[in-house]
């Protein structure tokens, strides 16, 4: 590991009060999370995982077909629907309609999707207010910070930290009950909702079927956001598409379990269109951005294509013992945690930062956890490949690849793989106390200390498995 991703690492592994208050919270989400799926409760959950699995795969493998039905529904009920190719797209097109409609200010709903093309700083860099009404997202826009998790993005924030950030921020009473300051929140975010231009939204499925936006959400800011202001963009990736709405039976059992450990989450909103005639709320003008930012590139390997099948549960996160010590800002890019690992080097390219496909025990738990049965540790070593086979990796560790070299050549000749480990251990074990007396010396150098400062280097055996296997 190098750069950045270590230097964070290394900041959080050493700052003792986040490492409680991630351990805490993820805890708490692993256990609400069992509590909801053990088989008195829900009897059939392995059977809806591998229900969720096959959806995903049969859609994933006819995204083209879903998303022009998606798009024909949409724009039959008076919406549009524009394919962006990248986060420009999405930006300019938000950029040019508040221009065109002389549009200030921009209320948000919670979405990874425009945390992945930074539309926050993109508008507001062109002189539009932009406002998350998440709650923890608007905590961290407030501390100018991104999400530290997928679902609960301020879970690394205590309600000491949030006191502060309310006090310095919006020159608030100093209030460290968790009620008091979500009415601060509150109070300021109520007038946002009120006077704003355009509703942004992220989406959890779109129903090819029938055109609909399905939202998921627990706090109701995304039914205001979505249907006080005159206009609503939905900005979602292309594989939120899902064939028909009765595959919800399926999803929706699913995700609020995975996500928090509840049955439910508290408002499951269907927005299909603008207003129509007679309806007495509702947007004037509906527009659904379908992103692609990479992810089509993902299409023609079957294995590495499932990583499009994600709901964005974070189970992955709270199951992960890597992401719970090291944290999500460890991670370069928005997504983090085992799903962060295996969409960043396919979205960003594996020079991104090679050493995240490394970041892992292959432990499985994730693949356990996840509702839609995600192998995430195979897609995980393919990466590790794709990392071996890009040059700059290749350059950067040609000891490495010699070692690995001698080690093949080893493992085809065993007489050789025999005289190797006989003499190894005859060093090892000589009257001087052999070689091992000299390792710290030895390993003392340049990418051995690398490698060795986080593994043990057992003695050899006095005798080898092949000496005992002729002596049993
Ligand atoms: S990979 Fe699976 S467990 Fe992780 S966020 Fe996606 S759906 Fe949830």
């Amino acid at each position: 590991m190098a750069g950045a991703f270590e230097r964070k690492i290394h900041e959080t592994l050493a700052d003792t009060r986040l490492q409680q208050a991630v351990y805490t919270a993820t805890g708490r989400l692993k256990d609400s999370r069992l509590a909801v799926i053990a088989p008195h409760v829900l009897p059939d959950y392995q059977e809806l995982r591998a229900h969720a699995h096959l959806l995903k795969r049969h859609t994933v493998d006819h995204l083209d077909h879903y998303l022009e039905k998606f798009q024909r529904n949409v724009e039959s009920r008076g919406g549009q629907v524009v394919f962006c190719n990248d986060g420009a797209e999405v930006t300019d097109f938000v950029l040019a309609l508040a221009k065109k409609r002389g549009a200030r200010l921009i209320v948000k709903s919670k979405s990874m999707t425009t945390e992945e093309v930074d539309l926050n700083e993109h508008l507001e860099h062109h002189g539009l207010e932009s406002v998350e009404t998440d709650l923890g997202e608007y905590i961290l826009q407030l501390a100018h910070e991104r999400p530290y998790h997928i679902v609960a993005p301020a879970l690394h924030k205590t309600r000491y930290d949030v006191a502060e950030i309310l006090t310095r921020r919006l020159n608030a009473p100093h209030e460290t009950k968790i009620e008091k300051q979500t009415a601060i929140a509150r109070a300021v975010l109520r007038q946002k909702f009120l006077a704003a231009d355009i509703g942004i939204s992220g989406a959890n499925f779109l129903v090819a079927d029938s055109g609909a936006v399905v939202l998921v959400e627990n706090e109701g800011n995304a039914r205001l956001a979505t249907t006080l202001p005159k206009i609503h963009i939905v900005v979602a990736g292309i594989e939120k598409v899902i064939p028909r709405a009765q595959d919800l039976a399926v999803f929706l059992k699913l995700l609020a379990r995975s996500a928090t450990g509840q049955l439910l989450s508290v408002y499951t909103s269907f927005l299909s269109g603008p207003r129509r005639a007679g309806e007495i709320d509702g947007p004037d003008e509906f527009y659904v951005l379908l992103l692609d930012n990479g992810r089509t590139k993902l299409l023609p390997d079957s294995a590495k294509r499932q990583s499009l099948y994600c709901i964005r549960c974070g189970a992955c996160l709270n199951a992960c013992p890597v992401y719970r010590k090291i944290g999500g800002h460890s991670f370069p890019w928005v997504y983090s945690g085992p799903i962060g690992a295996i969409l960043t080097p396919q979205f960003m390219g594996v020079s991104r930062e090679p050493s995240l496909p490394f970041a892992s025990s292959l432990c499985g738990a994730c693949a356990e956890v996840c509702p839609v049965k995600i192998d995430i540790p195979r897609v995980l070593v393919e990466l590790r490949a794709d990392v071996h086979q890009s040059e700059a990796r290749q350059k950067r560790n040609r000891l490495e690849k010699l070692a690995f070299r001698l080690f093949r050549w080893l493992m085809q000749h065993p007489r050789a793989y025999e005289w190797a480990g006989r003499l190894a251990a005859s060093l090892a074990n000589s009257a001087d106390g052999g070689w091992m007396r000299r390792v710290p010396v030895l390993l003392n150098v340049g990418p051995v200390r690398a490698w060795l400062s986080q593994r043990d280097l057992p003695p050899p055996p006095s005798r080898s498995f092949r000496q005992l296997w002729r002596q049993r």
